[in-house]
C-alpha cells in the first residue's frame, strides 16, 4: 500500500482493488474486465466508479488508455515505452520491450521533434492460429 501512498487519489477499498488489480496485469484489461474482477470481492462497487478511477489514473499518468481495440478502450499500466502484438481473433494483447529504428524521412517529419512512437503489430496468436488451421 505504501506504494500507492503518492498516487493522488483517495484510497478506499474499492480503488485499491482496482489498482491491486492493475499492478503487473499484463492482459491490457478493459474497464468492463477490471469492474467484473474487482466486483467479485466488492460486489456493490458501481461501474462508475471503476471508470472514474481508471480515468483518474490515466490522467496523472499511471496507466495509458490504449485504442487498439476499436470495440473498448483497454488500459495498460505498463507506462514504459512499448509496442504491441494483437490477436485479431481472441484480441489478446502481448507486450513488446523492444526497440525499433523507425526514422521518419525528414520531408515528412519537418520541424517535428519525434519522441517516441508505438507499434501495433496484428496477426493470430498459436492458439488462434491452430484453431485456424484446423478448420480448413
Ligand atoms: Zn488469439
Ligand atoms: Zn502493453
Amino acid at each position: 500500500m505504501q506504494k500507492y501512498k503518492d498516487i493522488g487519489l483517495k484510497l478506499t477499498p474499492q480503488r485499491l482493488a482496482i489498482l491491486d488489480f492493475l499492478d503487473g496485469n499484463m492482459d491490457h484489461p478493459s474497464a468492463d474486465d477490471i469492474y467484473k474482477a474487482v466486483s467479485v470481492r466488492y460486489p456493490t462497487m458501481s461501474f462508475a466508479t471503476v471508470y472514474n478511477t481508471l480515468d483518474s489514473l490515466r490522467e496523472k499518468g499511471y496507466i495509458t488508455e490504449l485504442t487498439i481495440d476499436p470495440a473498448k478502450k483497454r488500459f495498460d499500466p505498463c507506462t514504459k515505452m512499448h509496442h504491441h502484438l494483437i490477436c485479431t481473433s481472441c484480441k489478446r494483447v502481448h507486450d513488446i520491450h523492444a526497440d525499433f529504428l523507425l526514422e521518419l524521412p525528414e520531408q515528412v517529419k519537418g520541424d517535428f521533434r519525434v519522441t517516441g512512437n508505438h507499434i501495433e503489430f496484428y496477426g493470430l496468436c498459436p492458439t488462434c492460429d491452430k484453431g485456424h488451421e484446423r478448420r480448413i
